[in-house]
């Protein structure tokens, strides 16, 4: 039995004859850009997140760098960042020059330190950007303490987090803003890039509205230095789709995970992704931990099964960043777990058979390292 990591046709087919009917929809307004769909998908998106403003923008990376600006912070400014995640987030900083600042995860939840934030807060620290890794919340209270008394800005990095929640509350509508992509393997993807910044004030919306489209509210008015990146009218209207299956989506996920967790509980050698206290993680990936990580995964393959690691490769190590301060910094856990995790199959193609067929191989794969 094959069991395929990601499968975006089987997903999107289900949504087929709706997003078909959306994509004619648009082709027929005669409006491709900030349209109606942009508009409806803001709305209906903000509204989600705790009933925050939402615009729409051409990426999750471009959603973090033009929430950055709007929040005033370039050359100069320090960045606290997690050591290990998704490189997105530390280009973001460096997009408008600012220097990221490195800080440890939690072995168990991948997530940023809160226990290490102060000490790596300098007179020039004008943010914390806590990433929401795997679909997992950060540890927002703690880290919201930490700006408050220290007056920074947070920034949700929530492209992994759609619909999360944390103590009932949702991710993206902890902090200042938030960062959301809808690249197509994301939770909420659509079929091409696109993203949102979701802003806790009418003020730094607009501020955002106005980057994304040349530093302009009002036709050829160009109050600021601004760039193009919008979310595209074709991709709101398949969001605006995909947006009402999105707690089914991320339904089918939590089912898949409590599957991986039954099947693999008894296995010491492997490492389970561990939920906290209040928190509804979505799943984006379903990461386990091994220190045969490489033998594991060649087994996987070998059996058909497909597996991906996310991150193999610390940002602070990779050859973009050398000869930069974040470079000589110490992220330890963040290096073991880039040394270690491993994501298995996730997402609403797989069927029950199929997850069973992934926790059969595993115990397989260590029964023959026992034997
Ligand atoms: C996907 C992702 C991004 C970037 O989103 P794009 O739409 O691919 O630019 C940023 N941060 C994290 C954690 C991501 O997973």
């Amino acid at each position: 039995m094959k069991v395929a990591f990601l499968d975006l046709h089987a997903i999107n087919a289900r949504y087929e004859s709706r997003i078909k009917a959306a994509m004619e929809r648009c082709f027929d307004s005669g409006w491709y850009v900030l349209g109606r769909e942009v508009q409806a998908f803001e709305a209906a998106f903000g509204n989600y997140c705790g009933g925050r403003r939402a615009v729409g923008v051409g990426n999750g990376l471009d959603a973090l760098t033009l929430a950055l600006r709007a929040l005033g912070i370039g050359p100069g400014d320090e960045v606290i960042v997690p050591g290990h995640t998704f490189i997105a987030t530390w280009l973001a900083v460096t997009a408008v020059g600012a220097e990221p600042v490195p800080v440890d995860v939690c072995e168990h939840s991948a997530n940023l330190d809160p226990m290490l934030i102060e000490r790596a807060i300098t007179p020039r620290t004008r943010a914390i950007l806590p990433v929401h890794l795997y679909g997992h919340p950060a540890d927002m209270p703690a880290i919201l303490d930490i700006a408050s008394a220290h007056g920074l800005a947070v920034l949700e990095d929530a492209a992994q987090a759609h619909g999360a929640r944390l103590h009932g509350r949702v991710c993206g509508s902890f902090g200042d803003m938030a960062g959301f992509s809808f690249y197509p393997g994301k939770n909420l993807g659509a079929l091409g890039d696109g993203g949102a910044v979701v802003c806790a004030s009418d003020a730094l919306a607009e501020r955002v509205e106005r980057l994304r489209n040349y530093g302009s509210r009002v036709r050829y008015a160009h109050e600021e230095l601004g760039c193009n990146s919008r979310l595209d009218e074709l991709q709101a209207a398949i969001l605006n789709v995909k947006l009402d299956a999105l707690e089914a989506e991320n339904q089918r996920r939590r089912q898949i995970a409590a599957r991986y967790a039954q099947g693999l509980a008894g296995l010491a050698e492997l490492g389970l992704p561990a939920t906290a206290e209040g928190a509804e993680p979505v799943w984006h990936l379903y990461v386990v931990r091994s220190a045969e990580r490489d033998a594991l995964q060649a087994y996987l393959a070998a059996h058909e099964v497909q597996t991906l690691i996310h991150y193999p490769t610390t940002p602070h190590r990779q050859p973009a960043y050398q000869g930069t301060p974040a470079a000589a910094c110490a992220v330890p856990v963040s290096e073991r777990l880039a040394a270690s995790v491993l994501s298995l199959p996730m997402g609403s193609h797989l069927d029950d058979a199929q997850v069973d067929r992934v926790v059969d191989v595993i115990h397989q794969f260590y029964e023959r390292r026992s034997a």
